[in-house]
């Protein structure tokens, strides 16, 4: 098709006018939310996560907003990537916005979008992929809020940083764990850790002071082998089936508390069974006139931060009534260590923690509801940043979003998705202003 200088400029003109109507604020949302797609994009599921694509990107965006930036691979090929805003008094404990870059892996044909696409459903607005709420939605509104707040001139009296981790969705061990350890950490000088949350199906957001620590047993139960037909007493798996019995009373009895509302699901201890192992393998599966000596369980476990007499009391139920010696059981329990002092890992959520008020303080002024304390029922990089003795929150700010992390179709609403870059806008401006009283009181810094 041609056209004549004045249709062509009758055209321009025509979208020009266009884009005048829209308002400045739907542009600017638009590139908002392709950043968050390109993000989203960047396949990092493990086993074979692309960090290096997401490093490139993170790095372009500090570029943008010029912020420092630095990488760190305490492992090679995992990068670390660490952005900071100067504070203006970096004698003060700074801030560190943590996110990790990695996600689990999906099943892409049980997906109705394609989970590396990042798609906007027209009709309401969802955006689905892998990582949109575990968690490339923070790390990304980390980013966006800084782009805010530099845009209206705000300055920080104490430094922010941000760090986009690798491997949260294995353990963190060559990611948060190295970091939290180490020297430039220490030199960080942190007052304050912001990690992950768990998106609300409410209208509240949730906040996490502490998480459930992971667990892992596996019973074993011996007897004498005996023929397929023969009854008899202590074999290996009748000894089994007694503590798996045993096992799911105790479950029982916890997720009753949790379904009749008296604990919330971090405050139980949760017992799941992830293996049974027994039987005597044959070509074509398993023998089937013989009764095996052996047969093993497995088990994940979730305790909540409890004190040293009751992970004795927990330790004891498992001696006794899910392996007993008695029974010819054995067990073996792998456990990530509390610190050494015995004591439970947990930020503080009363009036003692500023923070904790400061937080609750902005959110609310963002507009956003919040609902109770909470315990993350699972695991984060918060806890290695716990264990350092460093305040640490849990927070992604999803409200009146089905909780779908590792799931199919896990979505983010971009209304939420942008709603969530005020409420840190809220939250960065009062915790980089916040000025600890001298006499003792705290006391909120003048807004700069
Ligand atoms: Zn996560």
């Amino acid at each position: 098709m041609t056209m004549s200088f004045n249709g062509f400029h009758r055209l321009y003109y025509i979208i020009s006018i266009a884009l005048l109507l829209q308002p400045p604020s739907a542009i600017a949302g638009d590139s908002i939310l392709s950043r968050f797609q390109q993000y989203l994009q960047i396949n990092t599921s493990h086993p074979s996560p692309n960090y290096h694509q997401a490093a490139d990107f993170i790095l372009s965006q500090a570029k943008s907003l010029s912020l420092e930036s630095r990488t760190i691979e305490f492992v090679k090929n995992k990068p670390l990537i660490l952005l900071k805003w100067p504070g203006k008094n970096p004698d003060l404990p700074s801030i560190l916005l943590n996110s990790h870059t990695d996600v689990v892996p999906v099943e892409p044909h049980k997906w109705s979008h394609p989970p590396f696409d990042a798609t906007i459903d027209p009709e309401n607005g969802n955006i689905y992929a892998r990582g949109s709420q575990d968690m490339k939605c923070v790390g990304l509104q980390y980013l966006e809020a800084i782009r805010k707040l530099k845009d209206s001139k705000f300055e920080p009296l104490r430094t922010i940083y941000v760090s986009f981790v690798p491997d949260e969705e294995i353990g963190g061990l060559d990611g948060a764990k190295r970091f939290a350890n180490s020297k430039i950490f220490d030199e960080m000088n942190v007052g304050i850790v912001l990690d992950e949350g768990l998106a609300s199906p409410e209208d509240k957001y949730r906040l996490f002071y502490a998480e459930r620590r992971a667990m892992s047993l596996v019973i074993k139960a011996t007897g004498a082998p005996g023929h397929g037909a023969k009854m008899y007493d202590n074999t290996a798996m009748e000894n089994l089936l007694k503590s798996i019995e045993s096992v799911r009373r105790f479950r029982a009895s916890q997720f009753d508390l949790v379904k009749a509302g008296v604990k919330a699901e971090g405050e139980v201890i949760s017992v799941n069974m992830v293996f049974l192992k027994a039987g005597t393998p044959s070509p074509t599966g398993f023998v089937m006139n013989l009764q095996p000596s052996e047969a093993q369980a497995g088990f994940d476990i979730r305790v909540p931060p409890i004190a040293d007499h009751d992970q004795a009391s927990l330790e004891r139920r498992i001696a006794e009534e899910w392996a007993p010696a008695s029974r010819n059981m054995t067990f073996e329990i792998r456990q990530f260590k509390q610190k050494d002092s015995g004591k439970p890992i947990l930020t503080a959520y009363d009036s003692s923690n500023p923070w904790w008020t400061l937080i609750e303080e902005a959110i609310v002024k963002a507009k956003g509801k919040i609902g109770k304390p909470e315990i993350f029922p699972a695991s984060t990089d918060a806890r290695y940043f716990r264990m350092k003795g460093v305040h640490a929150i849990g927070f992604s700010p999803m409200a009146n979003t089905p909780i779908l992390l590792h799931d199919h179709n896990e979505f983010l609403n971009k209304e939420e998705y942008l709603k969530g870059i005020e409420v840190y806008e809220s939250i960065l401006k009062a915790f980089a202003s916040f000025v600890e009283a001298k006499n003792g009181e705290d006391s909120l810094g003048d807004e700069l």
